[in-house]
């Protein structure tokens, strides 16, 4: 296993750590994982009390009982208008009660947005709290999660108040890049979560492999690789469901050199062609929605350039049939509401017979 320096502290982080959202139902199988994990070097479990139906945090803390000089564990609690100092104690000694700790590495705070940060450090707010607990010991270091944009996220950065950042990233959502490299300035670490993009970069992809034309590896695999290899990624968080994802992981981090900046570029330069190719077809700007008749014209678009850009067929041919029947393209009635609002000026009506042909038709 790889480690790297996380956040302004210097806490040794393992290159690939475990997102505890997607443990086995299996208490035994979910502690074999998380034991399994650690063996390999994993150092850094991330959990949320509502993961695995409300399981997880029993399950991971389970699976590292008597591991905790090993194996990090962050909790994770949101702020809303209503919470105090007291309502946020409680929550956090609701958790490690659940997670059976005496005290965690790491608190995230979950959910957090520039509309909501001043629910964080309001007076008798939630941050005196973790305050509080960070003076008895009780946490060691303070980072956030949320979905906000870049460009709110690079101000909540810019606070001072936390050490690492939680953010999606991988290789179809490469949104949040500038706050991730905001971060690498101010020496703030970042997880990665759903590295490999929640599964969807789980099938092979001719096309994905021109990311790294030398490498024969899954696209998993280079999905990871591209992850790690963003100088400002300090660790890849994948939510780990099975042995196998695990070894098939680990084995990614040790088979390579770590990434240099020069594989990054390389591989952003191939993503960037691949954007501009799906661009042409569809920027998801969305500015045509909402289509009086149901249609999700971006929604459809987007699957057919992760079919025919991005290589990704079985998955996108699956998810357009996984979409309501008043979605799909099939659903146009040809109104031409739509066309006069696309900026890109594209024929939509045309473009959605393209999708439905391709989705529809026997074969992909
Ligand atoms: S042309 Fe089709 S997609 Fe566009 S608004 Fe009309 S029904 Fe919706
Ligand atoms: S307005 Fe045009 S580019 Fe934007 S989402 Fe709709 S079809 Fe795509």
């Amino acid at each position: 296993m790889r480690y790297r320096s996380w956040g302004p502290r210097g806490v040794q982080v393992s290159a690939l750590s475990f997102g505890c959202g997607r443990l086995p139902e299996d208490d035994a199988e979910s502690t074999a994982l998380i034991q399994a994990a650690v063996a390999a070097g994993c150092n850094y479990f991330e959990t949320a009390s509502f993961y695995c139906g409300g399981q997880c945090q029993q399950k991971t803390g389970l699976g590292v009982k008597g591991l905790t000089d090993k194996a990090m564990v962050s909790a994770k609690i949101g702020v809303e208008p209503t919470t105090t100092a007291d309502s946020y104690r409680k929550e956090f000694e609701r958790q490690l009660t659940v997670l059976g700790l005496d005290r965690v590495p790491w608190l995230m705070v979950g959910w957090l947005s520039v509309e909501n940060l001043p629910h964080l450090t309001k007076k008798g707010g939630a941050l005196e709290a973790i305050e509080q607990a960070r003076s008895e010991g009780l946490i060691d270091h303070l980072g956030f999660t949320g979905h906000d944009t870049p460009e709110n996220f690079i101000e909540i950065l810019k606070t001072g108040l936390f050490e690492s950042m939680t953010v999606s990233y991988h290789i179809l959502n490469r949104t949040y890049e500038p706050a991730i490299a905001a971060a690498r300035l101010l020496g703030i670490g970042v997880v990665a979560m759903n590295p490999v993009g929640g599964g969807l970069l789980g099938a092979p992809s001719a096309e994905l492999q021109r990311l790294l034309p030398h490498a024969s590896a899954t696209t998993a695999a280079l999905a990871l690789r591209f992850v790690l290899a963003n100088p400002g990624i300090t660790t890849a968080c994948s939510g780990m469901a099975t042995l196998a994802q695990l070894q098939e992981n680990v084995a990614t981090i040790d088979g390579v050199p770590e990434a240099a900046d020069a594989d990054h570029t390389a591989m952003t330069a191939v993503l960037d062609q691949f954007k501009s190719l799906g661009d042409r077809f569809c920027t998801g700007c969305r500015y045509c929605m909402d289509c009086p008749h149901g249609v999700d014209i971006p929604g459809n678009f987007n699957l057919y350039n992760l079919a025919t850009v991005y290589g990704l067929r079985d998955h996108a041919r699956a998810s357009y049939h996984n979409m309501e029947p008043a979605k799909r393209a099939s659903a146009c009635t040809r109104c031409g509401e739509c066309e006069t609002k696309c900026p890109n000026q594209l024929p939509i009506i045309a473009q959605l017979d393209t999708v439905r042909g391709l989705f529809e038709s026997v074969a992909v």
